[in-house]
């Protein structure tokens, strides 16, 4: 089997189980056992950077690059946050269009391809990870790399129209064809990028064949799970989920629980999911003292200017509402900016009545998949899930919303407050199996089979005899 090699923004966390998120234990995993190698930023900026460090880990190698901080500010803070997260999740309008950020970034592509390029063996399998690397592969191809490469996009691919808004889409999606396979979180985005390359480019599709350039490469879509049976375990074994799950039970006194779990992002639709829950208070009295929502938000990216402002209005909407409806024993709204550890998170879901899971536009969403996996099977709670979530297409036994629907979103919120044991436990059922059916490793599995196994076989057939 031949040797992986992974590329990703931010490398691990590799021995800290506790805090490694279910992709990263399903990439290690698989590291391990054919002993790869892990490579990407190293999280720090350094002007006089010593270039490549590569670490041993056990059976897996780390490799890590500094940036310099005109690279930060270019490349990550830049083209990839200012510009490809907005625009890939629909928000034409937070997109800073600047060249000084697209030359960063294809700099910094290019930087991190030289660096890996001396580490590489003849029959390496490369997998390229999310949109900060979409030019990663091009640029190992300019060196001569011959190794199969796959990339795959943990984001939304937008609409041709919207993508056609970036000056520098063309170059980016000619980049895409320097991979063998391109994975998408599901099969609408992979619809987009057919249409882009048919529509845009003039190529044409066959199947999961995508032709333009030039070149033929697999594009499929291939939805992310988590590791369903471990987060199960942890929710209802795990000594820490327990303790949080008595603690939040004791705090309720009677009263049912209803979480969010999100990064502080624009995407994650909190301004609306806010107002959705104050339109309950205020449509339906009975919710008033009953119900506590919880919203976990840690801040992320807080040195962008975006994310800044939306914390205001968070906190503003949050003051509003405990101001408004508050007793003196009774806080509707439990707002924390602060990150959990993994395993309190799942005593939390547990201890929660209601999942409002409500993203303005999401690729997939695991936090959803975390809080089905974390429910007591004998009295399990309710997923409200918002229909611009990859996750919807894999979990139609949620109630689905669309979140720009303050009215719709609350109406949601008061059906899953009265529905009944029998309806929960035949939704929680139906979603708890398909979750077990496509985890994290069959994802990861069925990725790497398709560009080991086809990728080559396609490889050999597209070249001339
Ligand atoms: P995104 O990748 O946009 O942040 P996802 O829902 O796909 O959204 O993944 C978020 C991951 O981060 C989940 O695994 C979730 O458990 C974790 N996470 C989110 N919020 C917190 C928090 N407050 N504390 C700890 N982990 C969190």
């Amino acid at each position: 089997m031949s040797r992986l090699v992974i590329v990703s923004n931010r490398v691990g966390p590799v021995r800290d189980a506790a805090r490694a998120g279910g992709l990263a234990v399903a990439l290690v995993d698989a590291l391990r056992a054919r002993g790869g190698l892990w490579y990407g930023w190293s999280g720090d900026t350094n002007n006089q950077s010593a270039g490549v460090k590569v670490e041993q880990a056990g059976a897996l190698q780390l490799a890590t690059a500094d940036l310099t901080e005109d690279e930060y500010d270019d490349y990550y803070n830049g083209f990839a946050n200012r510009c490809l997260w907005p625009l890939f999740h629909y928000r034409i309008d937070l997109t800073a269009f600047d060249r000084r950020y697209y030359e960063g970034y294809r700099r910094v592509n290019a930087k991190f391809a030289s660096g890996l390029f001396p580490l590489l063996r003849k029959d390496d399998t490369i997998w390229v990870h999310d949109y900060h690397f979409l030019a990663f592969g091009n640029e190992l191809r300019q060196m001569g790399a011959e190794q199969a490469i796959g990339f795959f996009l943990h984001i939304p691919f937008p609409s041709p129209e919207v993508l056609a808004t970036l000056p520098n889409h063309d170059a980016l999606v000619r980049g895409l064809f320097a991979y063998d396979v391109l994975g998408f979180q599901t099969s609408r985005d992979l619809e987009r990028f057919c249409d882009f390359v048919v529509r845009e480019a003039g190529g044409h599709v066959e199947g999961d064949h995508v032709t333009c350039f030039g070149r033929t490469i697999i594009a499929r879509a291939f939805p992310i799970g988590i590791d369903t049976d471990g987060f199960a375990k942890m929710a209802a074994e795990s000594e820490d989920a327990r303790r949080q799950h008595e603690k939040a039970v004791r705090s309720l006194r009677g009263r049912a629980q209803m979480i969010g779990v999100d990064r502080l992002d624009y995407t994650k639709g909190l301004p609306e999911r806010f107002q959705a829950f104050e339109r309950l208070l205020d449509d339906y009295p009975d919710a008033r003292g009953e119900l506590v929502y919880l919203q976990i938000a840690p801040t992320s990216r807080g040195d962008v200017q975006a994310y800044r402002e939306m914390r205001q209005e968070l906190e503003g909407l949050s003051g509003h509402i405990n101001g408004q409806y508050g007793e003196f024993d009774w806080t509707p709204l439990r707002y924390i900016n602060r990150a959990f550890a993994r395993r309190s998170l799942a005593g939390l879901y547990r201890a929660s009545k209601i999942g409002l899971i409500t993203p303005l536009r999401d690729g997939m969403n695991l936090v959803a998949k975390e809080y089905i996996a974390a429910q007591n099977p004998e009295d399990p709670g309710v997923l409200i899930l918002s229909r611009f979530a990859g996750a919807i297409y894999q979990m139609p036994e949620a109630i689905a919303v669309n979140p720009y629907d303050i009215k719709e979103v609350a109406d949601a919120i008061q059906n899953a407050r009265y529905m009944s044991l029998e309806e929960r436990q035949e939704r929680f059922q139906a979603l708890f199996d398909g979750l077990k059916r496509d985890d994290v490793a069959y994802w990861r599995d069925s990725f790497l089979a398709t560009l080991e196994h086809e990728a080559p076989m396609h490889r050999k057939a597209e070249r001339p005899a």
